[in-house]
């Protein structure tokens, strides 16, 4: 028997998940503010439950995906509450870790199992293979519910029982795709400056890119075992790092185009430089993000 499973918000998101749910054999009841987006979802094989009440009535687990946590906080932490009772929410609305770790004590102080999850994945991956959801919270309520969250993506891993956990990658992760979109924003300003054609960027993009994957992974690791100073495996110290980058911010110069991000790593080189570290390996620059925890 498949449990009977809610979802609230039928936004890009909350419409793909009830789509892989549909996909594997479930028929949701689903819910969403404005209820002309969920419609579409009854012509599918979904029941649309016209209140939060009726659509957490309806089901055992709680699939929710709206905006944010305070929407998710308004729908739930009210009169539904009694509703809610012994069924199992699972939060899949992005967030912060302590914006996790305040559901999970709310939904234990009114007798709801949590468990809250990352996406991390655009709507076309949701319920392929391909699709990553990262999952914290008690794991028993993980393992219980496998058959539903492989139903979701093909990479659904439950993270940890910490319920900030899955927030925390998230951002982590999502670092680095910025770091990766705004870098992209700044090699096409830099080629419609200098007039390249950005099919031939896209293509010298995807000849280099296992370089840049390959650094990264490299990054990572030699952080993690504390291995700051340039030893024999070193790929590139600060020096040609810095050199290069100057390169770049001239070209930028004379191009006027904006320095707000690279003067951002501008700042991070010259920290780590006046500390003494240009011949260290790139991962020394890991010393200067912050505290670390
Ligand atoms: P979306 O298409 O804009 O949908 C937002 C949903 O939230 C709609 O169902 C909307 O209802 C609902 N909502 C907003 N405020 C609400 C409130 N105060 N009360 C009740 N419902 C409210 O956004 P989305 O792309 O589906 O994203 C939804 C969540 O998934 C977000 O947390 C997002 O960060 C996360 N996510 C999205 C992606 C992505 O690629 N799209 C990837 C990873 C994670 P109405 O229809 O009534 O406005």
């Amino acid at each position: 028997m498949k449990p009977a499973i809610t979802v609230l918000g039928t936004g890009r998101m909350g419409s793909a998940l009830v789509h892989a749910l549909l996909k594997a054999g479930h028929r949701p009841v689903v819910w969403n503010r404005t209820l002309e987006k969920a419609t579409p979802l009854a012509a599918a094989g979904a029941v649309v439950a016209t209140s939060v009440r009726e659509a957490v009535e309806a089901a055992e687990i709680i699939i929710v995906n709206v905006t944010d946590y305070p929407a998710t906080a308004a729908l739930l932490r009210g009169d539904v509450a009694t509703a809610l009772r012994g069924k199992l929410v699972v939060e899949l609305t992005s967030g912060t870790p302590h914006g996790a770790r305040d559901a999970g004590e709310w939904a234990a102080a009114h007798g709801v199992s949590y468990l809250d999850g990352a996406i991390m994945a655009t709507p076309d991956f949701v319920g392929t293979e391909h699709g990553t959801i990262l999952v914290s919270g008690p794991r028993q309520a993980f393992d219980r519910n496998k058959d539903m969250f492989r139903a979701l993506g093909g990479n659904v891993q439950h993270v940890g029982e910490d319920l900030g956990l899955a927030n925390a990658l998230d951002s982590a992760l999502l670092a680095l795709m910025w770091g990766a979109l705004f870098g992209a924003l700044q090699s096409i300003a830099v080629c419609r400056a200098e007039r390249i054609d950005l099919g031939e960027l896209a293509r010298q993009w995807t000849a280099t890119a296992p370089v840049v994957q390959g650094l990264v992974a490299d990054l990572i690791k030699r952080t993690a075992a504390g291995r700051l100073a340039a030893d024999d495996e070193t790929l590139s110290s600060l020096s040609p790092h810095y050199s290069a980058f100057q390169h770049l911010v001239e070209l930028m110069e004379v191009r006027k185009i904006d320095r707000t991000v690279v003067d951002g790593y501008d700042a991070i080189f010259r920290r780590a430089i006046a500390a003494g570290h240009l011949h260290d390996d790139f991962a020394a620059l890991s010393q200067f993000m912050g505290k670390a925890g």
